[in-house]
């Protein structure tokens, strides 16, 4: 079995490939088998008697706490982002859910970035309150002066970078270093760079969150979330996770150790494509901004470039305003990007930014959100294809009489 080793490491498409698999342990295949289970049942008496009472602890009771296709998974993931540990779980929004409920208290109070994903939005808008925590969003400007935003009770940080829709970049090694100074939490959304472009566990972050339906996953069948950290976040953690009952299915477990074995091979591509179509777009009449850490010309490049490794290939880009007749011309006239939610997946895929607070027109403004933004994520299509696809959509928006 291949394990780490610190003074020799591998190159990380070996590691994809070989990490913690252990063929001879299962008559040599080499992909490890789905371990369907509800209950493992004990030797005897005394083997259970000891479990029971604590003298022992066997891994394997129960399959709402342990899997062992779940927990090949796990490790591969903590190795991947320098964690002490990793859990897996039904989806993103059950890793996000795990990581509050773990850490946070009735009387505490939450620092979260505003353009942070609008699900985790509601959860401290309308969920935590009810439990005594409440929250306050921060606008990426204010993130050198963060602790101007701290009061007494601040127990978290709460930060997404690149952030949802407008992917702004906030200073993790700043975020890590004011958590640690006073004793607060740090979480961070990690699923645009992937634990292969972005380790915030080593930039000092506590915990790490991954929508593992987006890239991990990768091919848009598969729902499935990771909280990894530092080992005295994970304790708290992985008490609360077995008593919510998020564990994800071992079928599921399968899906998303398939999907890790080839994610250097498609964020190569996606980064290339990403980056080719967002340069592309940067040149064209209609398109006022393009929004990339990657671009040059984005703000927030120069720190993103000293904390991430790579690139995604979801960004955004902006418009020149032409109405409602305009944008259902421009949506509607592309072949290959599909219209819907989610992102990460082979097949690429566009969405109106404004679809995320539809109905909350102040939010929207405060967040800078527009209808004639649009957000792209860019599969693994030929990028000649997909320039031209776009062209075209360009031309049909162009040529839509305003009305
Ligand atoms: C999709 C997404 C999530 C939620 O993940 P699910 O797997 O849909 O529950 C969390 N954060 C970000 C940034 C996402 O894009």
């Amino acid at each position: 079995m291949l394990t780490p080793n610190a003074h020799n490491p591998l190159h990380v498409s070996t590691e994809l490939a070989h990490l913690f698999d252990d063929p001879q342990a299962h008559y040599g295949t080499v992909n490890p088998p789905v371990y369907h289970a509800s209950t493992y049942a004990f030797p005897d008496y005394a083997t259970w008697k000891a479990n029971t009472t604590g003298e022992q602890t066997r891994e394997f009771t129960y399959n709402r706490a342990h899997n062992p296709t779940t927990k090949l998974l796990e490790e591969k993931i903590a190795h991947l982002e320098g964690a002490a540990d990793c859990i897996a779980s039904s989806s993103g929004m059950s890793a996000v859910s795990m990581a509050l409920i773990g850490l946070l208290n009735a009387g505490d109070h939450v620092l979260c970035i505003n353009t942070v994903y609008g699900p985790v939005r509601s959860m401290f808008t309308s969920l935590l309150p009810h439990f005594g925590v409440e929250t306050t969003f921060f606008p990426c400007t204010a993130c050198p002066s963060l602790a101007d935003y701290l009061r007494p009770n601040t127990r978290m940080i709460y930060v997404e970078s690149p952030s949802t829709g407008l992917f702004e970049i906030q200073d993790l090694r700043v975020v890590g270093r004011l958590g640690r100074e006073r004793h607060i939490w740090t979480v961070i959304d990690n699923t645009w760079a992937t634990p292969l472009f972005q380790k915030p566990i080593q930039l000092g972050i506590d915990v790490s969150v991954h929508s593992a339906t987006k890239y991990i996953g990768g091919h848009s069948d598969l729902m499935f979330g990771l909280t990894a950290g530092t080992a005295e976040a994970m304790a708290k953690i992985r008490k609360v996770y077995t008593l919510l009952g998020a564990c994800p299915g071992p079928d599921d477990s399968f899906l998303a150790l398939r999907g890790l074995r080839t994610l250097h091979v498609r964020m190569k591509q996606h980064e290339a494509g990403g980056l080719a179509v967002a340069r592309w777009l940067e040149t064209q009449p209609d398109v006022i901004r393009v929004n990339h850490p990657g671009l040059e010309s984005f703000p927030g490049h120069a720190l993103h470039r000293s904390q991430t490794s790579g690139d995604s290939g979801l960004f955004s880009f902006e418009l020149q305003p032409r109405g409602e007749a305009a944008r259902a011309a421009f949506v509607d006239s592309l072949r290959f990007f599909g219209l819907g939610y989610s992102w990460g997946g082979y097949e690429s895929l566009l969405s109106p930014l404004a679809f995320q607070y539809y109905g909350n027109e102040a939010l929207r403004q405060e967040l800078g959100l527009k209808e004639d933004q649009f957000r792209v994520s860019i599969g693994l299509e030929g990028v000649d294809d997909l320039i031209a696809d776009l062209s075209g959509a360009l031309d049909a928006y162009r040529q839509t009489v305003i009305g």
